[in-house]
């Protein structure tokens, strides 16, 4: 019997959920070149997709820019964890920067594929979202026309490639799982020929973050997504709960919690972006907790265990 004055909710926490290796280290390069060569360090781009984090960095002496002109001579740089075009570190280097790169190894891996495939001769159909920071930087890697953009079936299905080039695909790290396989399958049927990536360029905390909300999606009756709006990860984690047939909101804040939408809910769904800190998932649970009798059952799905290495010059 619930004896508490105010309503139940049960809350269904998916797992795994939040921060993936690749942002914990982007963080933590950010953190260390403050503390090796003390503040101000610029960050070229916000390091990870999440305001809470940029903030918390701009109090320990971090400043963010969108481009290298912006950085003055004679202070380090960190570039984000999305990775940039190869034009950016020749940039910082013809300028005797000191520059570090929190570039996710995932991406990088994909960035070092795209470059061997187009030395090989082959052309890329490249999967992504047109303008995201990965994309970009992606590009950045093969020089201009050795790669076309995918971003739908009908693309896959329609797009002009060069004749007579053998081709190969890659995609975006923090895509949908299923839509992918969908642009995939399209793109084998037109080009059976085609290379596929040595292996799934989707990376394991986007595949881990979207198998963890299927999971629950069943058993709730609507999901709170705690991400960015610019988070390419987060967004796919509330088109996955949505598919999956239970409604979906993303918010960054539990300030942002709409509690006329939560009307209902006999149990909320929670999870949080690749980009989005614990921190975050805490404060959406305690302001429920203000309004419900709550109770709580984390749902994991699998157990995460990657660990990326930091750069030697700051363990060194
Ligand atoms: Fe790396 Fe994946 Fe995290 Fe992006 S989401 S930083 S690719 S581990």
């Amino acid at each position: 019997m619930n004896a508490s004055p105010l309503p139940p909710l049960n809350l269904l926490i998916a797992a795994p959920r939040g921060f993936c290796a690749g942002v914990d280290r982007a963080i933590r390069i950010v953190e260390l070149t403050i503390e090796k060569f003390g503040p101000p360090v610029y960050v070229r781009h916000e390091i990870v997709h999440n305001k809470y984090v940029v903030d918390d960095l701009k109090a320990k002496g971090a400043i963010f820019v969108e481009e290298l002109d912006e950085v003055p001579d004679g202070v380090p740089v960190v570039f984000s964890a999305h990775g940039v075009p190869k034009a950016v570190p020749a940039k910082a280097v013809e300028r005797g920067l000191n520059f570090l790169d929190a570039t996710c190894p995932l991406v990088s891996k994909v960035h070092r594929q795209a470059e061997r495939l187009v030395k090989g001769g082959q052309h890329i159909l490249f999967i992504g979202h047109r303008g995201h920071p990965e994309v970009i930087g992606t590009f950045g890697q093969v020089p201009e026309g050795a790669i076309t953009l995918i971003e739908t079936v009908d693309d896959a299905e329609t797009i002009a490639v060069p004749d007579g080039v053998p081709l190969a695909f890659l995609s975006q790290t923090t895509l949908s799982v299923d839509d992918t396989a969908e642009i995939i399958a399209a793109v084998r049927r037109r080009f059976p020929e085609i290379v596929a990536p040595d292996s799934e360029d989707i990376c394991y905390a986007t595949s881990n973050r979207q198998g963890a909300v299927k999971a629950i999606a069943e058993r709730c009756d609507a999901m709170l997504v705690i991400g960015a709006p610019n988070s390419s990860n987060s967004l796919r984690l509330v088109e996955v709960a949505e598919r999956s047939g239970v409604k979906a909101r993303l918010i960054q804040r539990a300030s942002e919690i709409d509690f006329a939408w939560l009307e209902g809910v006999a149990t909320l769904g929670i999870t949080a972006g690749a980009s989005a800190p614990e921190i975050l998932v805490r404060e959406v649970v305690d302001l429920l907790g203000t309004r419900f009798a709550v109770s709580e059952t984390e749902a994991a799905t699998v157990t995460e265990n990657m660990l990326f290495k930091l750069p030697r010059a700051l363990v060194a």
